[in-house]
């Protein structure tokens, strides 16, 4: 099936897209990378009338990692963020999810702003940034605001992104993971290389000493993809682990995460294996984090 047909609309600037949205609403549709909507629109799932085209919006793409905080425009390609060694080092979590997505065809073209608006609750950005405590900046022709990324994901699929609203962009707070004593990682289960995660596991931590034999955990974060109808935070899983060494609540944090899980059956996973991956993922991703917060 081909799409219906529709007015393309191709903004230079955030003020002529957002204009536009402000006068067509919900007629209209945004166009990142396209490696969601082509397919949703090509199977007549979205008919909208109108598309606006965000490819020659220059201020949405790129990457700053600064001192205090990190900064992703939402037009930044997954594969801008894969060999980005500046964010590497910076907040690992972050390329390391990017690089697990898909294949390098679907890696070039798609967008953190198109993972994040799209929302689906296996993808890797949204549990990322609802790990990282990550800020989403938002933005209409009348209004900029910010929403954490723990607020954003509402419901299955469902954000708090308004019809005449874009995603900007994404601030990584740098303040609570000094590079020196922190590990990110991002480890997740899939069948295949084209298929969205069965689970996936962000997790941070931040040690007082890495060069103790078993330094404590001052600061731990925890977020899991594909379990709930939105990227979930475990706070229960930091608690298990903040204010001890790693062995005393890795177990305890998995107990959390399966707790905490409350997944979909799926063909290929039924609800009680997603558990268990919830558990074992939170396990595997926290042993990677702790190893990268002491070498
Ligand atoms: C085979 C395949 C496998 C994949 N596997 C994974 C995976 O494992 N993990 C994962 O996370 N993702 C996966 N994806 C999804 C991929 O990351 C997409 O690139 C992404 O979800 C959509 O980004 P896009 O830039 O292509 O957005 P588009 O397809 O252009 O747009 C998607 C939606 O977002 C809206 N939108 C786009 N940009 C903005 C913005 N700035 N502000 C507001 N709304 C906006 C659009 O209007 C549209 O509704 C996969 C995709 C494919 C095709």
């Amino acid at each position: 099936m081909k799409p219906a047909a529709f007015e393309y609309h191709r903004p230079t600037t955030v003020e002529e897209a957002t204009a536009l949205l402000a006068d067509l609403g919900h007629d209209a549709e945004l166009l990142a990378g396209n490696q969601s909507l082509g397919i949703i629109m090509a199977n007549r799932l979205a008919t909208p009338d109108h598309l606006v085209d965000l490819g020659q919006v220059d201020a949405l793409s790129g990457v700053t990692v600064g001192h205090e905080a990190v900064e992703i425009g939402a037009m930044t390609t997954h594969r801008d963020l894969e060999f980005d060694d500046d964010l590497r080092e910076a907040v690992e979590m972050v390329p390391e999810s990017a690089e697990q997505i898909a294949g390098p065809s679907v890696r070039n073209r798609g967008t953190v702003g198109g993972s994040v608006a799209e929302a689906d609750p296996a993808g890797n950005y949204p549990t990322a940034f609802v790990a990282l405590d990550a800020d989403l900046h938002l933005t209409s022709a009348d209004e900029e605001r910010t929403v954490p990324a723990r607020e954003f994901f509402v419901a299955y699929m469902f954000t708090d992104l308004g019809p005449e609203e874009l995603v900007t962009g994404v601030t990584i707070d740098r303040e609570p993971f000094p590079v020196e004593r922190t590990g990110t990682a991002f480890e997740e289960l899939k069948r295949g290389a084209q298929t969205f995660p069965t689970v996936s596991a962000a997790t941070a931590l931040r040690v007082d000493d890495p060069e103790a034999e078993e330094p404590t955990i001052e600061e731990a974060r925890v977020a899991l993809a594909n379990v709930a109808d939105v990227p979930l935070h475990v706070p229960d899983a930091e608690d298990a682990l903040e204010g001890g060494p790693l062995d005393d609540g890795v177990d305890a944090a998995a107990e959390a995460a399966i707790e905490a899980a409350d997944p979909s059956p799926e063909m290929h996973a039924d609800e009680e294996w997603k558990e268990e991956l919830a558990g074992e993922y939170t396990r595997r991703s926290l042993r990677t984090a702790h190893e990268r917060a002491t070498r």
